[in-house]
This record gives C-alpha cells, structure tokens and sequence, in this order.
C-alpha cells in the first residue's frame, strides 16, 4: 500500500493512544514499516536513531531473531492456554522462577498481567487487599506523587499526578494523595539538590500524619520518573523516603515498568537504590517489548499474607502468563544475562553516555543535561543563567522533537525537557553519533526560534 494511502486510512479509521486526533489528521502519521539494532525504518526510506527504545522497552534492540524463534516454537507448542483453574504451563512457571531469581531476595513470587498498567490495577487492589486481610481494613490510602505515570487505565490515572490525564473523564479512583516530586531542575533551584531532596522526602511524612497513619496503605514510585521527565531524584531523596516509610509500617511499591531490566545499570532500579520494595510493578523491557507482558513481583510479606489468610484472590486476567509473551520474556531475560547486557549498561555504556551527554549542556538553549544508566534528559531553557523558560506557546520542546526526527534521531519531549533512554545494547560509535544529531537538533531549534522571536518583536 502506498503512503499516501496509509495514511489516509489511518487518519480515517485509527484513533491513536494520546493523540490530538484533529491535528494528527492534518498532519499525518509517520509510517514505521521495519527495524534493526537501535534504527527504525519509516515508509518514506528514512532510517531513524530510535534514541527512545520504542516506548522504553525495546531494551535488546530490534530484529533478534532468537526471540523470533522462541515465540515461533512456542505458538506452534502452545499457542495459549490460562492459568485459571488450577492450570499452568511450562513458559509461565519458568519466567516466575526466573524472574524471582533476579529480584530483591525477598521477592518470590509474581503475578502477571498483560501490561503496566494492568500490573498498577494490580497492585491497588492487592495492596487494599493485604491491610483487610491484616485486619486493618481502614488503611486503604496510597500515596503518589505529582506528575507521576503509572499508566492509564483508571487505577493508572488515579495513581498517577499528571493533571492532564486526571483532569479528563473522572471522578477517579478514590483514596489516592498526591506528594511533590524530587524535581529539582524544575521545582528545587532555590535550594541544593540534597536539600530539596530532603523537603520533598519530608512531604510524605506530612502528608502521612494528615491522612492519619492508621489509613495509609502505601507509597507507589518510580525509581527514576520517565514519562514525568527522566527525573533523577537527588541523592538523599531515598534513604530519607525509606526511612519515614519503616518508621510508619507503610508498603513500598516501586514501579519497575521503565527502571526494571537494565535501565539504570542493575537488573531494577530498586537494587541501584538500594530499596527492599514490597512490590514491582514491571513490563516494557521484561519482554524488550516484542510481546505485551507485564506483571508485579511481590515481596513476602504481602505474599505469604495472601496465601496464608487470602482465600481466593478474585483478581486476573485472560493473558495473565500468556505463553508466548513469558516464552518471549525468558528468553530476552536469558540474553540481558548471558550477553551481560546490564553490567554493561552500568560499567561501560552508561558511563560513556553520561560524559558524552553531559557535552549537551554545553549548547546555549540547554540549562541542564542529566543522565543515570541510559536514561537522559535535557532542560531547555530561554535564558542558560537563570534557566527561564521559553513562553508556553512556543511549545519548545514538541518544536525541538520534531526537528530531531526530521534529522533522524527519535527524542521525546515533556513539556520543554526533552529525553532519551536508548536501547542497551546501543554501540560508542552510536552514542557518538545521538550526541551529534542532537546537537544538531538543538542548533536548528534555536535558529528556529530565533526567527519566532524576531517576528514577535516590534521593529
Ligand atoms: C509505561 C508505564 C506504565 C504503563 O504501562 P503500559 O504497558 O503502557 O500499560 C506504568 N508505569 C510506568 C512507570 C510506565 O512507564
């Protein structure tokens, strides 16, 4: 089929995931038709960085054949069957094994699900489920935090602080309060970051003695935020959150979906922190994003509570361990292993990314470049002293992405910070070459933005 044809009848019959459908169609969709390594290929002959890893997930990169194969044999084994009832299949009982493996010691058991989002579902009600079981059916409260993505479904949005979502389509989710995030670049400045660390840390604790601690069930986070802005929360930020959170019996859940499988250099982002969670929420790269797969590790204390006191658990869904998606997922786990992938990502390509990203801050339109494993970010800003923004109208970092698309490399942008977070096995030469056309990005940005602001200042 043609382009132009494609994208007609996408415009006609498709309604994307967050999408402003009326500009899209104005606009169109670009066409990805294949992929290879860390390069998408779009229908118009372009080869593109995909300085993104698909959604955060393709953490293998493209075209392994080795997961080909692997979904192949096992379609042709067993194509599907559930776990409900008492049933289960070889792929579900060798990821939970493994998985369990490589998790936290005291995690040694998982409950899947077919995404992230389903995985938060998940953990909402098996964190409300826990306290009734405990007898103290009153703690039923979870605490997030402002602009934090736990996906988006309801109990995804009601988790999450991103007020665009939450403003649309409600009442959510009851019983869900919102903290500040450790967001110094863009909430922290007039303090140092340990500082701020702390002040955000001490929002819990505030709003903990708010709520009342007999209501409080858990604190959900990520690691590291990545659709809220790959946020790296400064160094004290943890332990203090870790320390209010043991002082008041409070359940850590940690959302894994982008930290978890080798993001920040360690198999989860709980182990670079050093945090004992009481549940993951994890999908995206437990499958490289070949096949959706999600689900939550769950530690023992929440588990042998479920089992022991639980009766049955009337929580699951159709694809819950699908076989080919656990199939899949095993056998990309195998390879982050066998390949070392992770140690890697921790002792050689992160770091390389981290010196050669750091170079960015250097470009007059960059007021802060930061990075963790293969997670970065940018702060664009109109004024590099003080870190003014650029009016909102100017919609500066939508302008920026578009701009690096156009000269091959797939950037994100939230708001004016724009983000990457690569596939791991991205080569030196590859990280050299999304730190040039970034630079390049960045330079057509601004000259772009030039010529706005010269036609918006009276002659
Ligand atoms: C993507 C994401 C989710 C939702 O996962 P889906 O598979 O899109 O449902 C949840 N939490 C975090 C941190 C995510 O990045």
């Amino acid at each position: 089929m043609a382009t132009a044809d494609l994208k007609a009848l996408d415009s006609a019959h498709h309604l994307h995931p967050f999408t402003d459908y009326k500009a899209l169609g104005e606009e169109g969709s670009r066409i990805v038709t294949h992929a290879q390594g860390i390069y998408i290929h779009d229908s118009e002959g372009n080869r593109i960085l995909d300085g993104m890893a698909g959604l955060w997930c393709v953490n293998l990169g493209y075209g392994r054949a080795e997961l080909v194969e692997a979904a192949s044999a096992q379609m042709s084994q067993l194509p599907y069957y559930n776990n409900f009832f008492k049933s289960t299949h070889p792929p579900a009982v060798k990821l939970a094994k493994m998985l369990c493996g490589l998790a936290p010691g005291h995690m040694n058991r998982v409950f899947f699900t077919g995404s992230g989002s389903e995985a938060n579902d998940t953990v909402l009600r098996m964190v409300r489920r826990y306290w009734e079981l405990k007898g103290q059916p009153d703690k039923r409260w979870v605490i997030a935090r402002d602009n934090a993505y736990h996906g988006s479904t309801v109990a995804g949005v009601s988790l999450g602080g991103m007020s665009p979502m939450r403003n649309q389509g409600g009442p959510l989710v009851p019983d869900i309060a919102h903290i500040r995030q450790p967001y110094w670049f863009g909430e922290g400045r007039d303090m140092t970051p340990e500082a701020f660390g702390r002040v955000c840390a001490a929002d819990l604790e505030r709003k903990i003695l708010e709520l009342g601690v007999e209501n409080v069930a858990a604190f959900i986070a990520e690691p590291v935020q990545g659709a809220g802005g790959a946020i790296i929360p400064p160094e004290s930020y943890w332990p203090a959150i870790k320390a209010i959170l043991d002082k008041y019996d409070i359940l850590l859940v940690i959302d894994e979906v982008i930290c978890g499988f080798g993001r920040l250099g360690e198999w989860f982002g709980s182990q670079h922190y050093s945090l004992e969670p009481d549940l993951m929420p994890v999908a995206k790269g437990l499958s490289s994003g070949y096949l959706p797969i999600g689900g939550v590790l769950v530690g023992d204390r929440v588990a042998d509570t479920l089992i022991e006191e639980g009766g049955e658990f009337f929580h699951g869904f159709t694809y819950s361990g699908h076989p080919v998606c656990a199939t899949v997922a095993l056998r990309n786990l195998q390879i982050l292993r066998d390949e070392a992938v992770i140690d890697r990502v921790r002792d050689d390509i992160g770091p390389y990314l981290a010196k050669r990203w750091a170079e960015l801050g250097e470009h007059p339109l960059v007021g802060e470049a930061r990075s963790l494993g293969l997670i970065g970010a940018l702060e664009l800003v109109a004024d590099k002293q003080s870190g003014q923004r650029f009016p909102q109208a100017f919609a500066v970092g939508n302008l920026c992405r578009d701009i690096s698309f156009d000269k091959g490399l797939v950037m994100r942008s939230v708001g004016d910070t724009m983000i990457i977070s690569p596939p791991l096995v991205i080569r030196h030469d590859q990280v050299d070459e999304l730190v040039a056309l970034a630079w390049q990005a960045l330079d057509a940005t601004a000259a772009r933005l030039a010529q706005i602001k010269d036609k918006e200042t009276p002659a």
